[in-house]
């Protein structure tokens, strides 16, 4: 990408794409294209279709996307299902109609079979069946990412895909229903603490292993992507080590100096046994994670403070 490049980042407000967009003025892009929701519906094709028409961007990130915890998944997969192929056709299909030299989509390792072999490569997709936790997310996102592919099979255009893995960081959502584990937990303890609660309920047994990237990393990986990368294969970005979420909730209780007991609910569900993603493709092409885990969560308990505890 020139650095006077227009870029797109789709979803700017979200904890991707805002990343993207303090990744990108770091490195001196300053030709950026932004809108907000209620300046466009990107569900919309006439919303999407004019704000193209008209801000001609020559670059675009696809972060935009209705994402959420395991709960939110399970309750709302119609919302997730719906939500995300209108995004990706959309934002993909005016791509194409408006000349965007290069996109980049988003996408995420539970596009991956329940029972892949761990750590997962990026061959796996399409080789079984899928989490029934996320499977109607994960349908999206394999539609979007098919849809870059038959977009260059077809039109000879640069779409590639990047599937992170799970993600946390500044900005992220802390809502205790519908958030992922880790910002459900920093403010869990957090709150566990100040209150002088006795106990800190944790979802599941416990026993589920996940991989966790610090936002800021992805967002340097896309930008990796973007100026050095040109293909079909998808490529996983993670950091390649899993931590079980009875070990992440330890480490979580420390960082926030909680000192009371952790429970298991074995009520709620503890969704994919282990996912944690191979992240050799990424590596040979020349890009790894910098942020160990301790450190990511630490910033991102920091910033959680900082925000006087609204964050959601
Ligand atoms: P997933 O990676 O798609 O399964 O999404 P999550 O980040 O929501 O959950 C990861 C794992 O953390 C699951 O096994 C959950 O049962 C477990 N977990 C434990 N406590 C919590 C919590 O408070 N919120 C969420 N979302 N998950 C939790």
């Amino acid at each position: 990408m020139e650095k006077k490049a227009r870029i797109y980042v789709a979803g700017h407000t979200g904890l991707v794409g805002s990343a993207l967009v303090r990744a990108l003025n770091r490195e001196g892009y300053l030709n950026l294209v932004m809108a907000t929701h209620q300046e466009i519906d990107l569900t919309v094709q006439t919303d999407v279709s004019e704000f193209f028409a008209c801000e001609r961007p020559e670059y675009v990130f696809l972060a935009a996307a209705k994402v959420g915890g395991i709960m939110a998944n399970i309750v709302y997969p119609a919302q997730f299902i719906y939500d995300n192929l209108m995004m990706e056709a959309n934002i993909i299909h005016e791509s194409w109609k408006n000349g965007v030299k290069k996109l980049l989509f988003l996408g995420s390792t539970c596009i991956y079979p329940q029972m892949a072999r761990q750590p997962i490569t990026e061959d796996a997709l399409l080789t079984g069946p899928l989490e029934p936790s996320n499977a109607a997310y994960a349908i999206a996102k394999i539609a979007g990412l098919k849809m870059c592919q038959a977009y260059n099979q077809q039109y000879g255009t640069k779409y590639i895909a990047a599937m992170p893995t799970n993600l946390y960081g500044p900005h992220d959502h802390f809502n205790l229903e519908t958030g992922h584990v880790l910002p459900a937990l920093l403010r869990k303890f957090h709150e566990a603490k100040r209150q002088g609660r006795p106990q800190v309920v944790v979802w599941g047994s416990g026993g589920p292993i996940r991989e966790f990237l610090y936002i800021d990393d992805l967002a340097e990986a896309c930008l990796f992507l973007m100026n050095h990368y040109e293909g079909d294969k998808i490529v996983n970005v993670g950091t390649g080590s899993g931590i079980s979420i009875a070990a992440l909730a330890d480490l979580i209780r420390t960082i926030t100096g909680y000192e009371g007991e952790v429970v298991f609910d074995k009520t709620k569900p503890d969704g994919m046994p282990v996912k944690v993603s191979d992240v050799s493709y990424l590596k040979k092409l020349g890009w790894q994670a910098a942020t160990d885990l301790r450190t990511g969560i630490g910033r991102t308990y920091n910033w959680f403070c900082r925000q006087g505890f609204a964050g959601d």
